[in-house]
């Protein structure tokens, strides 16, 4: 089982959906779900309050109370990811192992396993 282009050797492969056979996709944790866009809105947040630090005259409160909100968020959203980490990896592996057929970003090769 090999997780490269065997003719350029690239990582960057994608799955081919197979003719006749729905796609199979890994099964996303909800936590993860939150978790992405959580991050993505503390660090705006986080690149907000510091521009606002060094341009004003601090973040203002309503700020301040926002970045808490949403940084609890990311930790609850972490830890239950991380508790779902161990589904995930099983999700996925069975998830590679039962895709077939592969194709190459790089030099569209196209092959099955
Ligand atoms: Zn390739």
């Amino acid at each position: 089982m090999q997780y490269c282009c065997p003719k350029c050797q690239s990582p960057k492969i994608m799955p081919v959906a197979q003719t006749g056979q729905p796609a199979p996709r890994p099964v996303v944790p909800k936590s993860l779900v939150f978790l992405i866009p959580a991050i993505f809105i503390l660090l705006l947040l986080v690149l907000i309050s510091v521009s606002m630090w060094i341009f004003g005259d601090g973040a203002g409160q309503n700020l301040q109370i926002a970045t808490v909100i949403v940084f609890s968020i990311c930790v609850v959203a972490g830890i239950l990811f991380w508790r779902d980490l161990p589904d995930f990896k099983i999700s996925m592996q069975s998830f590679m192992q039962s895709q077939k057929k592969w194709k190459c970003r790089e030099c569209d090769h196209e092959w099955e396993i």
